[in-house]
């Protein structure tokens, strides 16, 4: 007990200005182990789901492939392969349904169902006898990406821009959006190869130590790594405020370091480099091994699901056959990929889970009701000013944005500053859906610049 009470005094007074406390609703699966499903009979693979150039098929329809060959290779720096996530054969390459709405090209493998999808496919290595540079090669050959939902490529954060140098490592810990728990599951089960993944990105960035940033919902995951912190004292874990958006890299670096990131630059300007705990872990796993990222924990959640839980996930699985091995409650309504903050509703269950799918959640039809609440005009009560982690003026942009002034949000307001975190729009009191005008107001501004360069 007094354990617990320091924690929180000790941690949980870090954060960062502004924010919010949505209901956390993360008692439905904190508490369940992460689970093995069955393969789907079809995994879709589409070959642009990190950030950067889609992957290049390296297979053709008809080849049989092993469980961890690799199937697309990357296509420059800024990108990354794929690997077979099971055993099977190519049936086609083909425009596939994102969730992202347009269909985009992917890889669709047949499972073979009596094959024993044992992954053979990989030579072992030392990671920490590699020179960073061929750390930085063999991440990106393992295709990892940030697995807390960004899917930027992880080998390019490894690489310090020129003039900068990275010295400290946050680990990311928060999972601040209701309802996920993946990243919970991994603090507690997979400390070996979080510990050996933070090892090995110290090594290739060459920073001097690492601070894993937990949030203080989750003392046990804390509690635990501490426990198993290795004994040359690079690493330690500290607790932060659960607060939403904790886990975004600007407010994390506030919280744990409090400097700012300059306006329109990167972590690595002010020495400092962000990995999810998961993605960590990954690295830890697979880099010893010569292996690819075939498959990933997903969270499976929402007051729409009868079996929430933990999951060891395929890369390419359905959606729709995740959601047939936990069930769905008649009164099941939207479906998100991610969490009900940041991530996307989607408009067909055929997509499939990628890599930067953190967790599939699915609200009831009367949450969906209160979301196409009617909307009332803005009663300047100035919450979303003191919801907004960055400090715009949501009300003003939204007024902008409802008198089309696109370019001028962008000019003036700072409108490239927003990450569309959802803040302004979960306060409101008059249901106005800020953050959707401000994501259709920065892809209106995206498409004018495109138009003005060509
Ligand atoms: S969505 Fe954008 S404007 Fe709204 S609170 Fe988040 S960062 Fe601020
Ligand atoms: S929270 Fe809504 S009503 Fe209040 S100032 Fe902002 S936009 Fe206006």
């Amino acid at each position: 007990m007094a354990l617990l009470s320091s924690l929180f005094q000790s941690g949980s007074s870090k954060t960062f200005a502004h924010g919010i406390y949505p209901v956390e609703h993360k008692e439905l699966t904190a508490d369940k182990p992460v689970r093995r499903l069955p393969f789907a009979p079809e995994l879709i693979i589409p070959l642009a789901q990190h950030k950067g150039a889609p992957a290049v098929p390296l297979v053709r329809p008809g080849q049989e492939v092993v469980r961890g060959e690799p199937i697309a290779r990357a296509e420059g720096f800024v990108s990354v392969p794929m690997h077979a996530p099971a055993t099977g054969v190519i049936r086609s390459i083909e425009q596939a349904p994102t969730a992202e709405g347009p269909k985009a090209e992917a890889l669709v493998l047949r499972v073979y169902e009596a094959a024993s999808q044992q992954v053979l496919y990989g030579a072992e290595c030392d990671p920490l006898a590699l020179a960073p540079e061929a750390i930085v090669r063999a991440v990106q050959e393992a295709g990892l990406v940030g697995l807390g939902g960004a899917a930027f490529p992880s080998h390019v954060k490894l690489v310090a821009p020129k003039g900068r140098v990275i010295e400290t490592l946050l680990v990311n810990g928060c999972e601040c959006e209701p309802y996920l728990t993946c990243d919970h599951r991994i603090m507690l089960e997979q400390h070996t190869t979080l510990m050996r993944g933070i090892h090995i990105a110290l090594h290739a960035t060459g920073a001097r130590r690492a601070i894993i940033g937990v949030e203080d919902n989750k003392l046990d995951a804390l509690r635990h790594l501490r426990a198993h912190l290795p004994s040359d004292g690079r690493i330690s874990a500290e607790a932060v405020r659960s607060k939403y958006p904790q886990g975004a890299e600007k407010m994390l670096i506030k919280a744990l370091l409090g400097r700012e990131v300059p306006v329109g630059g990167l972590p690595a300007d002010i020495g400092v480099a962000v990995y999810n705990v998961g993605t960590l872990a990954q690295m830890g796993e697979l880099l010893p091994k010569g292996q690819g990222l075939i498959e990933r924990v997903v969270t499976v959640s929402g007051p729409g699901v009868e079996r929430p839980g933990n999951f060891l996930v395929p890369i390419g699985t359905p959606v729709r056959f995740l959601l047939d091995q936990v069930g769905l409650k008649e009164t099941a309504g939207e479906v998100i990929l991610g969490g009900p903050m940041m991530g996307m509703a989607v408009a067909s269950l055929d997509v499939p889970v990628t890599k930067a799918v953190s967790g599939v959640v699915v609200l009831e039809r009367e949450d969906q009701d209160l979301a196409a609440r009617h909307i009332y005009p803005c009663i300047k009560c100035g919450d979303c000013l003191r919801a907004c982690p960055v400090s715009l003026n949501p009300s003003l942009l939204g007024e902008l944005a409802a008198a089309r002034q696109y370019q001028t949000m962008a000019a003036e307001h700072h409108l490239d500053q927003c990450f569309e975190c959802g803040c302004c729009a979960y306060v409101c009191p008059s249901n106005i859906p800020l953050t959707q005008y401000f994501r259709i107001a920065k892809a209106i501004n995206r498409d004018i610049q495109r138009r003005k360069e060509h």
